[in-house]
Formats: structure tokens, sequence, C-alpha cells
């Protein structure tokens, strides 16, 4: 197969290529950027594999980086891209179900794609638009199918990882996993506990926001997989009422999370526990305790004002889409306009501030916090105006 029109990305990338043939090496692009140029959708990141060591690479080009030179890659930096370079390698021992023990550097494409975790991610391409394809991915591309490069069960034991990645792929791509591939991933799933936490959360993420998570949490249960996610072993029927409810990916990270913990019925400090063991950053925690909230009485009914000012514009639509996923009709318009009529949004608007308070002979200390959290209240909920003076008045007549 031969591709005659190349995206924009490739056609920038094509001299960088012909700079490594023509000091006698051989370079290819790879991984997902070629899968998803033939699925025709847009691509990201351009990366490259080379016959050519890393010491070789660098002497080619003006500007490299070394952002993983242990592992043979070197970027290479070209009309302002960057771009992943990677010696072939073959990847021999592996002691732990994660990581290769060592790393050789070969010579020939074939060691190398032979290397890769499914047909699908293992074609290379030349800088000519030509396909090279060892594993029958193209086929397995057009018949939407993930199937793992060689001996599966072998493939999974080597590396764990490649389980949640079949399951994300199964969701971003809406591919099937192929029976003999699922049954590997069934034999092999308890080794993910194996797997660094955070690594399993980027494919966990890439799943829920891929186009079917259904398929993707579905294959996760049918596999056993879910089993050995943190937290998840408690929650089999909420996992399992998920996996009908799924049809298309939620939009975010924060919006996955909120997700979880609200099916999980998890309270705030749950959540916290939950998002420590998935060891995610601790802005993100503070957003989707909100969040969660929020989804939790949207499943309840209709929010107050004062609800809706708590959970803030920038948190209220991921409120919303987490609430109707689970069963709440979609109040998404109405709540965005009534939080636009609020009388303030947020704190920074009220009229009034704790020196102005102090001024008018308020003595400062926590009473004077709680002072204006209820001044705060009274102007959302629209008993006292946003007005300095009336907000003074009320807060020195109590
Ligand atoms: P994405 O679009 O999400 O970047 P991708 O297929 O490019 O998908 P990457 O994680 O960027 O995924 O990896 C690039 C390529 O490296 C893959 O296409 C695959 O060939 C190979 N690869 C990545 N991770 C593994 C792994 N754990 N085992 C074997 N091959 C892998
Ligand atoms: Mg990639």
């Amino acid at each position: 197969m031969k591709l005659e029109h190349l995206p924009q990305e490739f056609e920038l990338a094509r001299p960088v290529l012909q700079t490594i043939e023509q000091a006698g090496y051989e370079a290819y692009f790879v991984g997902g950027s070629v899968r998803d140029t033939i699925l025709g959708k847009a691509i990201h990141d351009v990366d490259i594999a080379t016959s050519a060591y890393p010491k070789e690479i660098k002497g080619l080009f003006k500007r490299t980086v070394d952002t993983g030179i242990e592992h043979g890659t070197v970027m290479i930096l070209d009309h302002g891209t960057g771009y992943e370079t990677t010696t072939f390698r073959s990847e021999s021992t592996y002691t732990d179900f994660r990581r290769p023990d060592q790393v050789t550097f070969v010579r020939s494409l074939a060691e190398d794609l032979k290397r890769r975790d499914f047909t699908i991610n293992a074609l290379a391409m030349r800088e000519n638009g030509e396909v090279i394809d060892l594993f029958d991915g193209l086929t397995d591309l057009q018949q939407k199918r993930i199937r793992a490069v060689g001996n599966a069960q072998e493939r999974f034991h080597e590396d764990a990882l490649r389980m949640m990645r079949a399951v994300r792929f199964a969701s971003q791509l809406d591919f099937t996993i192929v029976p003999d591939t699922l049954a590997a991933i069934t034999d092999h799933a308890q080794l993910l506990a194996k797997i660094a936490v955070e690594r399993t959360q980027v494919e966990l993420l890439k799943l829920l926001t891929g186009k079917t998570p259904q398929r993707g949490v579905t294959d996760m249960l049918a596999t056993g997989l879910w089993q050995y996610c943190p937290d998840f072993a408690p929650h089999e029927t909420a996992i399992r009422d998920l996996a009908q409810r799924l049809t298309h990916g939620v939009s975010s990270d924060i919006a996955a999370w909120t997700l979880l913990t609200t099916a999980f019925g998890l309270d705030t400090p749950a959540i916290t526990t939950f998002m420590k063991h998935w060891k995610t950053a601790n802005q993100a925690i503070n957003a989707v305790q909100t969040a969660n909230k929020t989804a939790t009485l949207l499943g309840q009914g209709d929010l107050s004002d004062w609800q809706l000012y708590q959970c803030g514009r920038q948190l209220i639509a991921t409120a919303n889409e987490v609430a109707v996923i689970l069963g709440a009709p979609d109040r998404r318009a109405s709540l965005t306009e009534r939080l636009a009529a609020l009388p303030i949004r947020n704190k920074k608007e009220l009229a009034v501030t704790g020196k102005d308070l102090m001024q008018a002979g308020i003595q400062p200390g926590p009473q004077l916090g709680a002072i204006l959290g209820d001044l705060e209240y009274r102007v959302v909920t629209g008993s006292v105006a946003n007005d300095r003076a009336a907000l003074v008045a009320q807060a020195t007549t109590e």
C-alpha cells in the first residue's frame, strides 16, 4: 500500500527522513501517526524509527535533544517541530512484567516492528508514503480489530501495560479485540497490579475520554482487568452499570474522575483517598470533589442558586455531563443561564471586602470570615443587594 496524499505533518517531516537516508541509514514513520492517517484521523505527533544509532542521529542534525537516549530516543528539532526519533530496538528480557531489563539496538526494521504491541501499531511508512506491513496490520485496521503482534500470551507477560492499551484502543478507535488477544488478557489480568499506577491511569483516562468507552469498559469487565485497578474492586455493580451507560466518551479527565467517583457513590474524603490511590494531581482532587457534589445533587433534582454558585462556572458543565450519563435530565442550558444571572459568580465579585468591614469596626479573626461568608450567601440568594453600603450595614447590624 502506498499513501498518495500525506498529511501536512508528514510532508514537513519528509526532509528529516531524507537526511537520515542520504547518510546511508533507514528511517520510517511509525506508530500512532501512521495508524491514524490510514484511518483518516487527524494526527498529533510524528514518530520516527531508524537504523541509525542515537550518536549517529546527533551527528546528522544541528539541533537535537536527548529525550530518552538510554532507550534510543533523540528528538530532532526541525523548523520548530520536534521529532522523536528512536533507533530500531529489540526488547529481550523482562523480569518485572513492565519494562525490558535492557534495550538492544538493532539495524533491522522487522526486529523493531516485532516488539510493538498491536498489529495496527506495527506499521511503518517510508517518506514516499509506502506502508510496510509485516503483521497484517492493514487488514486488522480495515476490519477494526486489535490483535497482539506475535504470541499474545507472551506479549502481555512481557509488559502488562499492553492490556490496558488494548482496552483503551478499543474505546478510542471503536475496535474489537480479537478472541485470542482477549483470552490472553484474561489470563494475565492480575499482572496489571505490577504496573505503576500512573501508567495505568493514562490508559484509563484515554479509555474514558475515547469514542466508545462502552467497549473498553466491557472488555475490562470481561477480562477481569477492572479488578486490578486501584479501588475498583468494591464497585462491580456500578462499573457494570457504567458499561451500559457510556455510549460516548466524557469530555475531559476531570469529567472522567467525576463520573467514576459519582457512580461509585464516594463522599468528599473518600474521593481524596481514591484519587490519591490513582496518584492524580492535587488540584484535580478539589475540582472532582466540587463536580461530584454537584453531579450527585443533580441526580436528586435541580440545584438551588447557592448550590449552583458553589459549583461555579468552570465545573457546572462537567457536573451536568456526569449527571446526564448517570440518568439525570440535561439541564445544561438552564444551569448556565441561571449561573450567568446570579448577582455574583464568585467571591471576588462581592462588593465588600474584609478591609471594608474592619474599617466599619469589625474585629479581624475567624468571625470576620464568617460574616463575609454570610454576606456572600445573602447576595447570592438575593436577600441583600451586592452594594457596599448595604453590605456594611447588614454586617454591622447583626
Ligand atoms: P497515541 O495516538 O495515543 O499516541 P500510539 O500508538 O502512538 O497512540 P504511543 O504510546 O505514542 O501510542 O506509542 C507509540 C508506538 O510505540 C505504538 O504505536 C507502538 O508501536 C509502540 N508502543 C508503545 N507502547 C508500547 C508497549 N507498551 N509495548 C509495545 N509497543 C509499544
Ligand atoms: Mg503516539
